[in-house]
């Protein structure tokens, strides 16, 4: 288990809301679950990026059955903690998703808005099933009705960072998953 020696990074964090061995115990438990789903079924994953990476990365490697591997990247945050305007897509799909079964992993599921915009464009493809996965979902916070299918972590209202999440591209690579501190939220040379 790393600690402020290993990251100093973790001296920003105001509280540490998923340890890194919850997030291991929880990601192994949800690998069982979605191969149980699945059957020995081939599963089709398409990862949004940046912040499913490491999610995706620990998930996959706890399901034994065959994978494809593609990756969407939509935009919809800036360097702000509130989401601004609609979903925008940055790079596309380049695997054919037809007939295939397909699981889309997000990091965390918010307003609903970036899962609800990136299911519609998995859609077009015809595939032959669709279901969800996301490490946390702030249930609170829905503004389009949606449920994913694997859920890691049900987690209150705050913005957190860590595992993959950003806050102006930093913080991705802390190991659990924190809030940070009121005074880091907003500096402006990160704008
Ligand atoms: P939604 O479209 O559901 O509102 O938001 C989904 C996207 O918003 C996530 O993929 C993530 O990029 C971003 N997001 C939502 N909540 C948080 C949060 O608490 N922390 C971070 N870093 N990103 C968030
Ligand atoms: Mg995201």
């Amino acid at each position: 288990m790393s600690d402020l020696k290993d990251f100093p990074l973790h001296a920003d964090f105001e509280t540490v809301l998923v340890s890194e061995s919850a997030i291991r115990r929880r990601v192994k438990n949800l690998g069982a679950e979605i191969a149980a789903a699945y059957g020995g079924e081939e599963i089709t994953v398409v990862a949004i990026i940046n912040g499913a990476i490491l999610f995706t990365a620990d998930l996959l490697r706890e399901i034994p059955n065959p994978i494809r591997l593609d990756c969407v990247r939509v935009s919809s945050y800036r360097n702000e903690t509130r989401t601004r305007g609609k979903p925008r897509l940055l790079h596309s799909l380049a695997l054919d998703l037809g007939g295939r079964h397909v699981l889309l992993i997000d990091d965390i599921l918010d307003t609903a808005k970036t899962l609800t915009f990136v299911v519609d464009l998995i859609k077009k493809h015809r595939p032959a099933s669709i279901r969800t996965c996301v490490l946390l979902d702030k249930r609170g916070r829905r503004e389009v009705e949606f449920e994913a299918d694997f859920v890691g972590f049900q987690i209150p209202d705050k913005f957190v960072v860590g595992y993959g999440l950003d806050f102006a591209e930093r913080y991705r690579n802390l190991p659990c998953i924190g809030v940070l501190k009121p005074s880091l939220q907003n500096p402006p040379e990160w704008a």
